[in-house]
């Protein structure tokens, strides 16, 4: 997959996506992130990418010119990609939707600073995407969390691809505690169904650990599973019915006649 990220600070990213799985998704060949400096394309004397607003107000506005300069400019070469921007006023990221972009052969990430973007830049976007509700100085912080988490999903940069399904919110809940060796630490212990080697037993307390830890944290999260997840009601085993037409008035009280004393 390749990911074009359009920054004012390019050089955010060397650390992030040099390291890691990142880096050694990238070194394979698997991920192909390019960075892009949007102020190399203005096109006033001063280099300037950004100005007051209109109407006034605090801050500064990233400005249209050179950020459609310089998505044209990458846009012109390869393969097309989805657009987006990171934004506190786009959809709330998740793994179902991180799942999804991960399908995209190409995407492009642009990152806004100070007050945000010219809103004419929306014309170039195909999605705005917030990383959670609060607010950054930045986009490239965003750019880098999408990144990552897109990269989850694509095949080969985890070791195993079991690895991305098996995490909190993928089922719904948050992932139950993970302990490795020693066995003891400072007088803690491992609990003992870990230990045990009973592979239903402890899948059995994962979803119970899971459950807790969902139902304190994120109880809006343990409603919905619970919702989604009714409780399963053994049936019992129908029970016949007394046959009434057989039990005639007289037996019965035959035998109330006979258990008397
Ligand atoms: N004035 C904007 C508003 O109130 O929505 C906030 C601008 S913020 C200071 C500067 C840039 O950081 C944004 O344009 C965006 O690219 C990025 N940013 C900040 N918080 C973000 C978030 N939660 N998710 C995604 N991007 C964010």
């Amino acid at each position: 997959m390749r990911i074009d990220i359009l920054t004012l600070f390019p050089e955010m990213f060397g650390g992030v996506f040099g390291a890691s799985i990142l880096g050694r998704a990238c070194a394979a060949g698997l991920m192909e992130i390019r960075t892009h400096d949007i102020r190399a394309y203005t096109e006033n004397k001063h280099r300037k990418a950004d100005d007051y607003p209109f109407g006034g107000g605090a801050g500064l506005v990233m400005m249209a010119q050179p950020i459609f300069s310089c998505m044209e400019a990458v846009l012109s070469e390869g393969a097309p990609a989805k657009r987006i921007l990171l934004t506190p006023r786009g959809k709330p990221l998740t793994t179902e939707h991180a799942r999804e972009l991960a399908k995209e052969e190409r995407l492009l990430l642009l990152c806004g600073h100070y007050e945000g973007v010219d809103e004419r830049v929306m014309t170039l976007i195909d999605e705005e995407i917030s990383i959670g509700d609060y607010v950054l100085t930045g986009g490239e912080l965003p750019a880098m969390v999408l990144t990552d988490c897109v990269s989850r999903f694509v095949p080969g940069v985890l070791g195993s691809e079991l690895s991305a399904e098996d995490e909190s919110f993928t089922d719904g809940l948050l992932e139950y505690p993970q302990y490795t060796r020693p066995a003891e630490f400072r007088g803690m212990t491992v609990p003992d169904v870990l230990l045990s080697g009973h592979h239903a037993n402890i899948v059995a307390w994962r979803r119970e650990q899971a459950l807790e830890k969902t139902k304190n944290v994120r109880p809006e999260m343990y409603e919905a599973w619970m919702a989604a997840h009714p409780p399963v009601v053994k049936k019992n085993k129908r029970r016949r019915k007394p046959k009434t037409d057989t039990v005639s008035p007289e037996s019965v009280n035959t035998a109330s006649v006979e258990d008397q004393p």
